[in-house]
C-alpha cells in the first residue's frame, strides 16, 4: 500500500520546527508492514492519506482527497490515535532535521493558561 502523510502546519507555518509526534506513528506503523509511506503529494494516487493538525486556526488543504483521515486537536480535543499505532516508536526519518526526542512524559498540566486546551483534554 502506498500511504500519503500531511502535515498541516509543516505546510502554513515558515519555518516550523516542531515534528508531528501522531504522523511520525502513523509513518512506523505502515511502514512495519512494508508499505511505502511518503508525503503526500497533490494529484498522485494513495491508497490511505492522513492528514494532522495541531491547531484549529491551521488552514486545511482544499486539495486533500475526500476520503482523507484527519486527526489532531486542530481537528477534535478528544482526537486519538488508535492504540496498534500511538504504541509505535516514531518514524523520526520523516523529519530529517529533529535532532532530539518527542514524545510524553505525563499527560495534562494543572495549569489553566486561557489559550490552552491541555488542561481540557
Ligand atoms: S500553556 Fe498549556 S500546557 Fe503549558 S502551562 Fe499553560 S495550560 Fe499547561
Amino acid at each position: 500500500m502506498r500511504i500519503g502523510l500531511h502535515d498541516a502546519e509543516y505546510e502554513r507555518m515558515l519555518n516550523k520546527s516542531f515534528p508531528n509526534l501522531a504522523l511520525m506513528k502513523i509513518s512506523a506503523y505502515y511502514k512495519s508492514f512494508g508499505c511505502q509511506v511518503e508525503w503526500w503529494v497533490p494529484d498522485k494516487k494513495y491508497d490511505l492519506v492522513y492528514s494532522s493538525k495541531v491547531f484549529d486556526f491551521t488552514p486545511e488543504n482544499e486539495n486533500l482527497p475526500k476520503n482523507t483521515i484527519n486527526g489532531g486537536t486542530g481537528y477534535g480535543l478528544y482526537d486519538e490515535l488508535p492504540e496498534e499505532i500511538d504504541r509505535c516508536y516514531p518514524d523520526y526519518s520523516l523529519y530529517p532535521l529533529c535532532d532530539y526526542a518527542v514524545g510524553f512524559l505525563t499527560r495534562g498540566c494543572i495549569n489553566a493558561c486561557s489559550f490552552c486546551v491541555v488542561p481540557q483534554k
